[in-house]
């Protein structure tokens, strides 16, 4: 009986005209719910209920129960529990198995330009005071950590770059591009499964500047008093991999007087670090001849300083897992190691393990006596636990003595509110001998 009760009055508020309808005052407010049709309503599972109000931002395509019309990517879709009250709103998309990314739970909430002000406001506000004048690059908005379900927004000086990781935001660009300017220049970077819709339904490209001068090339930053340039229209992510900044901080600390290779280079965040801290010599591998272009660049927007100057830097394009097979008799005071992900999916976890054992276990085996290994995944699917322990096991087994110095995760600038959200991990070991 209950629940015939229950799927009636659900029918019926999904067919009432938008003025009758309690629910529907919220979404009102929002300049994209779509012409005269009703509001998108669904349900969702008991299991997937418990979750939204624990406060995950996800609901699955395989949450949903019901839905009283076919959604389109972008609009808000209202999710109501069991018993037909209001249990958040947020980001439908149909094209991606995370249906709905939860912008707001709880009391019904409008979301419109004040929402997302507000929204911003507080995102920049919790990064106040975290940097002082020696840092102007540094993340603003950490996606659905900081309430912006699959949106990022660093800052490099005097330009944003927002990172879209769905479509759903794509309507909403017009509305939200001057928030989250605040008068910088904004250039829009778009996931790759993104750009065909982006390109087709909103004239929209990856690279686009969307606020401010047009921009021919990269954009220079300061981080930790250091020059750095970042390629906002077409480098990696945004640009720069700013979520190192504390690592390399602690990096630019055990260079001094050391050989360092950095494996996995990119622009050479950390080889820049170590060169500072004073580092005899600095090795930067990377596959990408354009990153290490980049490399060596800041190198020269840092000769400057007169430890940058003293050391010796090298680049090598390379494959890191053929250099290190490749036999040398070469070795290192420091060694970081700093792999793109190597588990994107859950299926690819065992393999990534193995890989990141195999590529620890050559780096130990270039390290010098008393060497330190700074060794970091960014692979979500890997979690924290199991890579600290595959590190400490593999160093174990090179039968070398050691110590674990320190581990360290996310920063202040990159919150992670829900486990899926924890992807940085790294660990620090010194050999005894
Ligand atoms: N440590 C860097 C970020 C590394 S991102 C920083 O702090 O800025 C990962 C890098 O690995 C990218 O630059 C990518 O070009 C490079 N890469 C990916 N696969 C590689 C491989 N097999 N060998 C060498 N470099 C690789």
């Amino acid at each position: 009986m209950a629940s015939i009760r229950v799927h009636s009055r659900f029918h019926i508020s999904c067919l009432a005209p938008a003025a009758r309808c309690w629910h529907t005052a919220f979404v009102a407010g929002s300049s994209h719910h779509v012409g005269t049709k009703p509001s998108l309503r669904l349900r969702v599972t008991a299991a997937a209920e418990t979750i939204v109000r624990g406060g995950h931002p996800w609901v699955f395509a395989s949450s949903v129960r019901a839905q009283n019309r076919d959604g389109q990517t972008g609009e808000l879709a209202v999710l109501f529990d069991r018993k037909d009250q209001f249990l958040a709103v947020g980001l439908f998309d149909a094209d991606s198995p995370i249906r709905v990314r939860i912008l707001h739970a709880g009391k019904p909430q409008a979301i419109d330009t004040p929402f997302w002000e507000q929204r911003a406001l507080d995102a920049f506000r919790r990064r106040e005071g975290l940097f002082d004048s020696g840092t102007d690059g540094y993340r603003c908005i950490n996606g659905e950590s900081d309430g912006w379900p699959g949106l990022v927004l660093d800052r490099y000086g005097d330009t944003r770059v927002l990172k879209l990781y769905t479509a759903a935001w794509l309507p909403r660009l017009a509305e939200l591009a001057p928030l989250l300017a605040r008068g910088n220049r904004l250039v829009l970077r778009l996931s790759r499964n993104m750009q065909e819709t982006a390109a087709n339904r909103f004239d929209a490209y990856d690279g686009q500047v969307l606020v401010g001068e047009p921009l021919a090339g990269p954009v220079e930053f300061l981080e930790n008093g250091l020059r750095f340039e970042a390629d906002v229209l077409r480098g990696q992510k945004t640009g720069f991999f700013l979520d190192q900044r504390e690592n390399r901080r602690a990096v630019k600390a055990l260079a001094d007087g050391g050989d360092v290779l950095n494996l996995f280079s990119y622009t050479g965040g950390f080889s820049l670090y170590a060169a500072d801290g004073g580092a005899a010599s600095e090795c930067s591998i990377d596959i990408s001849e354009p990153a290490l272009a980049g490399a060596r660049r800041n190198f020269a927007l840092n000769a400057d300083r007169p430890a940058v100057a003293r050391c010796r830097h090298e680049t090598v394009q390379a494959d890191v897992f053929d250099w290190l097979r490749h036999k040398s008799p070469r070795r290192f005071d420091l060694i970081v190691l700093d792999p793109p992900s190597l588990a994107k999916k859950e299926s690819e976890r065992t393999e990534a393990i193995g890989a990141y054992a195999r590529l620890i276990a050559e780096a130990l085996a270039r390290l010098k006596k008393n060497g330190i290994l700074v060794a970091a995944s960014c692979s979500a699917h890997v979690s924290a636990a199991e890579f600290f322990n595959l590190t400490l096991e593999t160093a174990r087994q090179s039968g070398r003595r050691f110590a674990e110095l320190k581990t360290t995760g996310h920063a202040a600038d990159h919150p992670a509110t829900f486990a899926e959200a924890e992807y940085l991990k790294c660990i620090y070991l010194k050999l005894l001998e």
